[in-house]
Parts: C-alpha cells; structure tokens; sequence
C-alpha cells in the first residue's frame, strides 16, 4: 500500500496535442485505484502557445504528482522544466515529468527504460553483443537506439523511408562507430537483416498503415521481431513473422513498462505492471478507430 493512499485529490495527466487515445489514462488509473491512491491521470489537449502556461499550473498546484508529455512538446517542455536527466538530453525528448514536494520539475524519458524491460522478458531479447536492425528514425526510434547501445548491441543499423533522417539519427549517437543509418531501399538492408539477431519496428507501419516495414523474407532464420505497434496487437508484420516460424512481440511490453516506471516514481508504491498490463490487454481487444500518438 502506497505511502500516499487517503491523500485526497492528487493529479497526474498527459499533456499533448491531439490526444485520441486513452490507454495510458486507463492503465494509470487502475493501478491508483488498486493501490487504493486517491488520484486521476487527466488528459490535457494543450496547444504549443500554451503550453508554459500549463507547466507553471503544475509547478504551483502542490496536488499534481507529475505528468507525461506526447507530440508535439517532447523538445519543447525541456526548456521550461528545472532539471531533465541526462539519458533524456541523449534521447532529445522528455516524455514524463515529475513534481517533487518543493514544486521543482524534474524531466525524464520511460521509452529507453521501458523498452530495455520490454525486450528482455516479449520477446525475450538480451541486446548485449547483438546486431540489431531499428526500423524508423522518429521519437521512439531515438530513445530504442540509445537503449540499444547503452545495452551494448555490437552493431546498430537504422533503417527508415527518409534515409537522411536515419543518417542523422545514427551520427547523432555518442558512438557513431556501432551505428549506421541507410534508406528503407538501399541495397545493404536485406542483408543486414538476414544477419539481425533483433529487428525492432519503431515505424507506425502496421498502425497507421497497412503492410510491412521492410521484407520478412529477408531476415534471418534466427531473428527476433519487436514491434513497437500494439494496435492491432498482431500487426500485418506479427503475422508474417509468425507465419514464418519466428519469434515476435507487439509493443503492449514497452507500453506498459514505460508507464509503469513513470507511476512508481510519481507515487514510490509498488510496481503496478499486472494491473497496468490487464487494463491494456482489456482496451487492445477492442477495436480502435483512431491513430495514436500517445505519451509513449
Ligand atoms: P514519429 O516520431 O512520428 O516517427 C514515425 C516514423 O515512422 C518515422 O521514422 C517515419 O519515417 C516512419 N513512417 C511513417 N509512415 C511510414 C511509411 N508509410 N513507411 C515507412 N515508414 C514510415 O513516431 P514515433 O513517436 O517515433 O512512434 C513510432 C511508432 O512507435 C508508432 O506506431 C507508436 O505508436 C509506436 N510507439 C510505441 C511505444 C510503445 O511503448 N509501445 C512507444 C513509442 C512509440 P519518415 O521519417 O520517413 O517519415
């Protein structure tokens, strides 16, 4: 039971704009509520012109524990919080915040974490010494590539449809030496890919859109998939992963995991991953009719 339970009141949220989906919403509050914690996570549709103005409301509202942060304020939250942590400079983007008693704002990111949990238990993946093949160069890409290389991955390939932008994100890194960035068509991936022991989808191929990332045919006979997608919780990619023998995860892992390290910080209780994990698993049944760009 948490120190913070019969406290009345207390706020966490997400701050973003648009918001279309609730999973973070209904994970966050069905571990307050079974940790028997008085407190709601709120969903703040907040344009960019107006988003000092919500931060300095948190920082003077001693009832809010923190919150999360989804497109298009990852970057532009950094320069109105106290401090941010270094693995988020890394990563460029702070995805949750937390407000300690004195009403200091403290930045983090849960993606790189989240993910590191996620792919060591679904499906199962020690990064350390492997060849990874990262699809996409987005938000989420950057923080799996950083977590990849903390993890110590011996080569990190980033693949995406803008090849400049895959280019980009590798240089970027602290060390360029393990990581390389190519177009989705140059002709070394399929290759790259047949000798992937990891292929993570970080792309919204199979969410947004139909179809697969890049050709299952080309990896190898011992590669593992991660898609980052988790609705549909078999995406077009699972299947045909699947379909071909290998193993596969969706992205309800790093979801989960990612929330769940920010909820642990803002209310020091107990992990909440199974009840955070049941609430997910309730809402990805059901049929989605929106994209998402959710906090993670
Ligand atoms: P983002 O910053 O908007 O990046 C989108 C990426 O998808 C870019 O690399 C983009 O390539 C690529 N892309 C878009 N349409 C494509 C297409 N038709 N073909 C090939 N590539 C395409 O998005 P993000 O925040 O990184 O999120 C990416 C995905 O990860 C989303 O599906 C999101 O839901 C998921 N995600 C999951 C978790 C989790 O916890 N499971 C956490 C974070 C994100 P270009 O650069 O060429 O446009």
């Amino acid at each position: 039971m948490s120190g913070l339970a019969g406290r009345s009141g207390q706020r966490a949220g997400l701050v973003g704009q648009p918001l279309r989906r609730r999973h973070s919403q209904v994970m966050h509050d069905a571990a307050f509520a079974a940790a028997g914690i008085n407190a709601a996570y709120e969903l703040h549709e907040v344009a960019p012109d107006d988003l000092s103005a919500f931060v300095a409301g948190v920082r003077t509202d001693a009832a809010w524990l923190g919150f999360q942060i989804t497109s298009p304020h990852k970057q532009a939250v950094v320069a109105l919080l106290d401090e941010v942590e270094p693995d988020a400079l890394a990563i460029g983007a702070v995805n949750s915040v937390e407000r300690t008693g004195d009403g200091r704002l403290l930045g983090f990111n849960t993606d790189a974490p989240g993910f590191t949990a996620a792919v060591a238990v679904d499906p199962g993946v020690d990064v350390t010494g492997r060849h990874v093949v990262l699809i996409g160069a987005g938000g989420a890409a950057r923080a799996v590539a950083v977590a990849c290389l903390a993890a110590g991955a011996t080569s990190l390939t980033v693949a995406n449809r803008t090849g400049a932008t895959a280019v980009a994100l590798a240089g970027s890194l602290w060390d360029p030496d393990r990581a390389r960035g190519l177009g989705l068509a140059d002709p070394a991936l399929p290759a790259l890919l047949g000798r992937a022991d990891l292929v993570v989808n970080a792309t919204t191929v199979g969410m947004t859109s139909g179809g697969t990332p890049v050709d299952v045919a080309a990896l190898g006979p011992a590669t593992v998939v991660l898609d980052l997608v988790y609705q549909p919780s078999v995406t077009p990619l699972l299947a045909a992963v699947r379909a071909r023998g290998l193993r596969g995860a969706n992205g309800a892992g790093m979801l989960v995991a990612q929330a769940v390290i920010a909820w642990v910080r803002w209310t020091g209780a107990a992990d909440p991953t199974d009840v955070m994990r049941a609430a997910l698993d309730g809402m990805v049944a059901e049929p989605e009719p929106e994209p998402e760009h959710g906090p993670a």
